[in-house]
């Protein structure tokens, strides 16, 4: 039945020729259903030639329309979507073409920087540098890069990585492919790593010399109770009672210096490494400084003459009264030792709305102008104390547990005339009059 339905060679002929482009689609399969239609030989062998030179020239086709659009389209997405912005630029480095990171990272409109020349990109101070890696990367035949600053035309500025190659044919620079990367996050990134680098190793060098200073100090009461214990294992039979009283006397003069020492400079430590926890609780610091000043003065042979004063609008705050009462204490106690039991020591207690702020004044020795601004130093001691007594760390503590409650404190001073502390403490307010 199939057979009497089939066309004669030359129908056939003129069929292959009209419906040539119809048949591409399946030419591959036609040799396959001309051999099942069961066609004679000679027009089966004819229609497979033809069905193959069709398949061949199908696929060419294809292969000439479709492959070099996917190409063009393929770079133009790697173009596009690429991270970095990416020039074209003439060999005399004029823009030629952009991508569209590039109108983004210099917040422009696509037309803004035609014709412009990458220099008009490019900070002036680093015009230099570019133009070394040009050379280079022209001389080299190699893609070069350095780091710049970038200006856009409203004058804001970003880092970048510019990475520049050359595009040659034979030996002709034909242009340039410029890429530029922000990388203004990742240089604010290593700049704070950097930082946080250089406060490591400047707090590692503070324990360093703090350690190395603490061993140095201890040492000193040591030897001297070492020396007067000597003496008096070598002459006890020699020496008077009240010489043996007098030997003792200094080496418990020592004892308590050391202990001193070793409690300041424990505390110092713990401040330091931050061991001691910062701890606010509603606190009044007038009630806080009374009960210091009575202390003093029930505890003192010699009773000091305090003048205290206390704003009346004081309210109670947010304070760790343990450290209040170190910066208090160390003040205090400074302004007693360094000045006559005669003159009178100045406290008081005053605020704003923001602050609150704690002076000690007194009349005594002062402190030479070369040396304060390391009074604050540890183990530091001016050349003036004498043979009063001291461990050159309370003001260092004191410091610190101001610095805790985020505040400051001021020194003037005036040899022989006298020293004025001032701390100041931001206010972190509770209800209620201290
Ligand atoms: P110290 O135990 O030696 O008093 P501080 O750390 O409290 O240690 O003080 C450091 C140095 O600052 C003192 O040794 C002294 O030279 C100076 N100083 C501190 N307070 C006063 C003051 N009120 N008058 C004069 N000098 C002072």
């Amino acid at each position: 039945m199939i057979e009497k339905e089939l066309p004669s060679g030359r129908q056939l002929d003129e069929e292959f020729s009209r419906t040539e482009t119809a048949l591409r689609g399946f030419s591959p399969a036609l040799s396959d259903i001309i051999l099942e239609l069961g066609v004679p030989e000679h027009y089966a062998r004819q229609a497979s030639e033809k069905a193959n030179c069709m398949a061949s020239f199908e696929y060419q086709a294809i292969e000439c329309a479709v492959r070099p659009k996917t190409a063009k389209e393929r770079a133009e997405a790697m173009l596009k979507y690429n991270p970095d912005a990416i020039l074209l630029l003439h060999p005399d480095l004029h823009i030629q073409q952009t991508n569209v990171t590039f109108h983004t990272l210099f917040a422009c409109e696509p037309h803004v920087y035609h014709d412009c020349s990458l220099y008009d990109l490019i900070d002036e101070a680093d015009i230099a540098h570019v133009n070394a890696i040009i050379q280079l990367a022209s001389a080299k035949q190699t893609g070069e890069q350095v780091e710049i600053h970038c200006r856009r035309k409203d004058d804001t500025h970003f880092d970048a990585e510019l990475s520049i190659s050359p595009i040659t044919v034979g030996a002709e620079t034909t242009g340039w492919v410029c890429t530029l990367r922000d990388i203004t996050k990742r240089k604010r990134t290593d700049a704070d790593l950097l930082q946080a680098l250089k406060k490591d190793e400047a707090a590692n060098d503070r324990k360093l010399r703090f350690i190395a200073m603490a061993s140095h100090e201890l040492r000193a009461p040591l030897t001297s109770m070492l020396m007067i214990t000597d003496t008096l294992r070598i002459y006890r039979h020699k020496l008077a009672e009240p010489q043996i009283d007098l030997r003792l006397g200094q080496i418990k003069t020592q004892i308590m210096a050391l202990a001193a020492l070793i409690e300041d400079t424990l505390q110092l430590a713990q401040l330091q490494v931050h061991r001691i926890k910062f701890n606010p609780v509603e606190c009044s610091l007038d009630t806080l400084c009374r009960n210091i000043l009575d202390e003093f003065q029930s505890q003192n042979v010699i009773t000091p003459q305090f003048i205290y004063t206390c704003d009346t609008q004081l309210c109670k705050a947010q304070l760790d009264e343990t450290l209040m009462r170190r910066i208090i204490t160390n003040l205090v106690s400074n302004a007693i030792k360094y000045s006559p039991a005669s003159k009178p020591i100045l406290v008081s207690l005053s605020c704003n709305s923001e602050m609150l702020s704690l002076t000690v004044q007194d009349e005594g020795i002062g402190i030479p102008a070369a040396e304060i601004d390391h009074i604050f130093e540890p183990f530091h001691r001016a050349t003036n104390v004498d043979s009063i007594i001291g461990t050159g760390l309370g003001l260092a503590i004191v410091k610190d547990a101001v610095e805790l409650h985020s505040g400051t404190i001021t020194v003037v001073s005036e040899l022989g005339v006298g020293t004025i502390f001032t701390v100041h403490i931001p206010i972190m307010p509770c209800a209620g009059k201290a």
